[in-house]
């Protein structure tokens, strides 16, 4: 096929996929909404913002026959301030109170046999889907037995050693997979009962439930939150039980701060955005928990902590000449896979390092750094003396 060819058989596969008008699809293969990547012998185009009713992180795989598969982006959740009017008006009768896990969204799949892990921006990434065929290969592909092989598997990735999001979790200091959503071929949700059910019995982990009540019991919800807090743990997760309203989302104090302070260690990065949307939390939370004014001012004084404590230590950072950057290991099977992983994170601009390897006997790890804008701020700042914002 010559390149013109191959072009438009790629838009009019794309238009079919997405069900859009043949140039609307060759105007998205043009530009920027949309990414062709390759992952082994695997053509895939992702979507990186919404198109029609398919969000962002929609993944259309071309198969090898010539065909396609569309593996729709995770849906964003919507999220609660205030429980006490959201919950009443949102549910339609029971809600059930899932733990929110504090890691990476991720979506797998099987294609001719094989399992893929698919991030939420929907590129399949070579590290998560070597580690997932390692620890679940097998307990995967019953469930996709069971389901059938066009469903999607939707779960966080908890641990330490993953290049995405990390935090511990004793239950998962490492690597794990935490089910809490399983679609069938028709994209519709698995019932939380059947989908637990199905969870258990292929020896697979799913998210905690945490209890399922009326919804105009709220304060339950109030109260399981508060022993979320005191755990330091991230929140909540409601739904419908038969997924007939869409879920909602709920998070602890003491996330929103950490958050924060996670987040101004690159107050360049992350920080800037972090800050309104969890002080806004902060907020209605002080109202609804009825916060009385020692909480209140250990609240406020753990965010102004939050704020400045880690920002103030990056700069001292930078002036010390200390490398400003996101540090963390990652375990492969062998050299080839770290080579792949680091090939895709380049495919992706991901500016990402590696600081030492130690290869073992049975596996290779990997310290590694990813990189930041926040140095080249401070750079600037530190030559003319001048603000880059007002
Ligand atoms: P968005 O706001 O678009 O949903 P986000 O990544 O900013 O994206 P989060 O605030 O982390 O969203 O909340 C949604 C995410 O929470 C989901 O994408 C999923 O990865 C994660 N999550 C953790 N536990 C659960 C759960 N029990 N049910 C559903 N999602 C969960
Ligand atoms: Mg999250």
């Amino acid at each position: 096929m010559s390149v013109q060819d191959e072009k438009s058989s790629l838009a009019a596969t794309l238009a079919e996929a997405l069900g859009i008008p043949l140039e609307r699809a060759e105007r998205l293969l043009e530009s920027k909404s949309t990414r062709l990547m390759r992952y082994r012998n695997i053509e895939y185009i992702v979507l990186r913002r919404d198109v029609g009713d398919h969000y962002e992180g929609t993944s259309v795989i071309l198969l090898p026959d010539g065909g396609y598969r569309v593996v729709e982006g995770y849906p964003h959740i919507g999220r609660v301030l205030l429980l006490s009017r959201a919950v009443p008006r949102h549910f339609v009768d029971y809600v059930v109170v899932e733990e929110k896990m504090d890691g990476h969204n991720v979506r797998v799949i099987m294609i001719d046999g094989e399992i893929y892990a698919l991030t939420r921006g929907g590129y399949i990434c070579p590290y998560t889907t070597h580690r997932m065929r390692r620890t679940y290969g097998e307990e995967l592909r019953g469930l996709f037995d069971e389901v059938g092989h066009e469903a999607v598997i939707a779960g966080e990735v908890v641990g330490m050693e993953n290049p995405y999001t990390r935090y511990y979790y004793p239950e998962a200091p490492y690597w794990d997979y935490f089910i809490f959503d399983i679609f069938t071929a028709d994209n519709k949700p698995v019932p939380v009962k059947e989908r637990r059910r199905l969870v258990e019995e292929h020896g697979l982990r799913g998210v905690p439930q945490l209890g399922v009540v009326h919804k105009d019991d709220w304060q339950t919800i109030l109260e399981i939150a508060r022993g979320l807090e005191t755990a330091g743990r991230e929140g909540v997760v409601l739904k419908d039980p038969d997924y007939r309203v869409e879920p909602l989302k709920y998070t602890t104090a003491y996330i929103n701060a950490r958050d924060i302070m996670e987040g101004m260690k690159f107050p360049f990065d992350e920080g800037h955005s972090f800050i309104f949307p969890r002080v806004l939390r902060q907020m209605f939370k002080a109202f609804e928990e009825e916060w009385d004014e020692a909480r209140l001012r250990e609240e406020a004084h753990r965010l102004g902590e939050a704020i400045l404590l880690p920002a103030v230590e990056s700069i001292m950072r930078y002036a010390r000449g200390e490398v400003l950057a996101e540090e963390f290991i990652l375990e492969f099977a062998s050299l080839n896979e770290l080579e792949e992983f680091i090939s895709y994170a380049a495919s992706l601009g991901i500016p990402i390092t590696i600081v030492s390897i130690d290869v073992g006997d049975s596996s290779v790890k990997a310290r590694m750094l990813k990189h930041k804008k926040t140095p080249e701020h401070y750079r600037r700042i530190f030559r003319t003396g001048l603000s880059p914002l007002d």
